[in-house]
């Protein structure tokens, strides 16, 4: 779901940005308390600032700098093997998500009861040979 991905970043990246914004009032206010005399506060600000400031720029730079790792072309495709413990026809077809070994998925077309998956594996067929 692409759309709800890049609503959540944008989210993330607006908090990021309120974050900075956040900082840089603190600044702001150590600025006025330090030249106003209260030394203790300015400093207490200016730690604060530059907390939210080191943790909004590395939040921002790992979201930004974060590249999709995985590929969106497969040359690859996984295949779930199915039997039917009751009269022994099998199949196979394309990996659904939540398919894992020893579990019972499809029905038997020929005696209606629950198969279950003896493999899960790759194939290579639609990727060329070098
Ligand atoms: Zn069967």
């Amino acid at each position: 779901m692409p759309v709800k991905n890049s609503t959540g970043f944008l989210i993330a990246f607006l908090l990021m940005i309120a974050l900075i914004m956040f900082s840089i009032f603190f600044f702001f206010l150590a600025v006025n308390a330090y030249s106003q005399g209260f030394k203790g506060t300015a400093l207490y600000y200016s730690m604060a600032g530059l907390m939210g400031l080191i943790l909004s720029t590395y939040t921002l730079a790992r979201m930004i700098l974060r590249k999709p790792s995985i590929s969106t072309v497969l040359d690859y495709e996984v295949r779930t093997f199915l039997q039917c413990l009751k009269c022994g026809f099998s199949n196979t077809r394309s990996f659904i998500n939540g398919d894992y070994v020893l579990s019972f998925s499809d029905k038997c077309p020929h005696c209606s009861s629950l198969m279950v998956i003896l493999a899960i594996y790759k194939t290579t067929s639609k990727k060329k040979e070098r």
